[in-house]
């Protein structure tokens, strides 16, 4: 069963990997092309985030450069702002769009969101699911050592979907966060709103191809598990 199995690859592998595909290219081309475009204000990202966070009486937290592409996240334990190098000093769309979402996940966390708080508080149960599916994938369906292990590997992926699916609004709202304060506090112009927008629609749009993946993940297992049970 699984991986070698044709209902496996053509209703969860292809359509998941196809998906993701698009994801990546899509942010991959919006952000290509907003990297490009000199922001107005010629702030760098990390001065907007600076800036963002200020207003918002954050002013003892960090923002600090993060090796990597992309790699710009928000760090709940460190309270503390990572941006990518690229991010961290370009003067464009991209940049500062991507800082001030980084930003928003400070606000949210400021103003303790409920959602953002319920994905902070899944962050260990998943760890330790994620675990429990390596050793589920490797003593269950290879090894066959484990009885049941399709109704347990339903519980563990049950676990891993709703993760995704709760980072999806988190990230919605993050970027409507950016939004707001970048419009409110003057950073950009009527004009770059768009481009602000793409960027960030892209980027949540990697999110949306994970929990595609992981609804078909999960959709499969469960009808494993039932004909096993037949
Ligand atoms: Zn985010």
């Amino acid at each position: 069963m699984m991986f070698w199995d044709t209902k496996y690859i053509l209703f969860v592998m292809l359509p998941g990997l196809l998906i993701g595909l698009w994801a990546q290219m899509k942010l991959m081309s919006a952000f290509g092309k907003y990297s490009q475009v000199p922001i107005d204000s010629g702030m760098t990202g990390a001065e907007a985030a600076r800036h963002i966070l200020d207003q918002a009486g954050l002013t003892d937290m960090p923002v600090e450069e993060v090796p990597g592409q992309l790699s710009d996240h928000y760090d709940p334990t460190k309270r503390a702002l990572f941006l990518s190098s690229d991010n961290f000093h370009g003067r464009s769309v991209a940049a500062v769009g991507v800082a001030a979402h980084e930003s928003g996940h400070a606000l949210q966390h400021l103003h303790q969101d409920a959602m953002f708080n319920l994905r902070m508080a899944l962050v260990p149960v998943t760890q330790f699911a994620s675990y429990a599916w390596m050793g589920v994938l490797v003593l269950g369906m290879f090894l066959h050592l484990i009885p049941h292990y399709l109704s347990i590997a339903v519980a563990i992926f049950s676990v891993l979907t709703l993760f995704q699916l709760v980072t999806l609004p988190v990230e919605y709202d993050a970027s409507a966060r950016a939004k707001e304060q970048l419009f409110r506090l003057g950073l950009v112009r009527e004009d770059e709103r768009v481009g602000i927008s793409k960027v960030l629609d892209a980027a949540a749009l990697t999110y949306v191809a994970a929990l595609v993946n992981s609804v078909l993940q999960l959709l499969y297992l469960i009808s494993e598990a039932r004909s096993s049970r037949n």
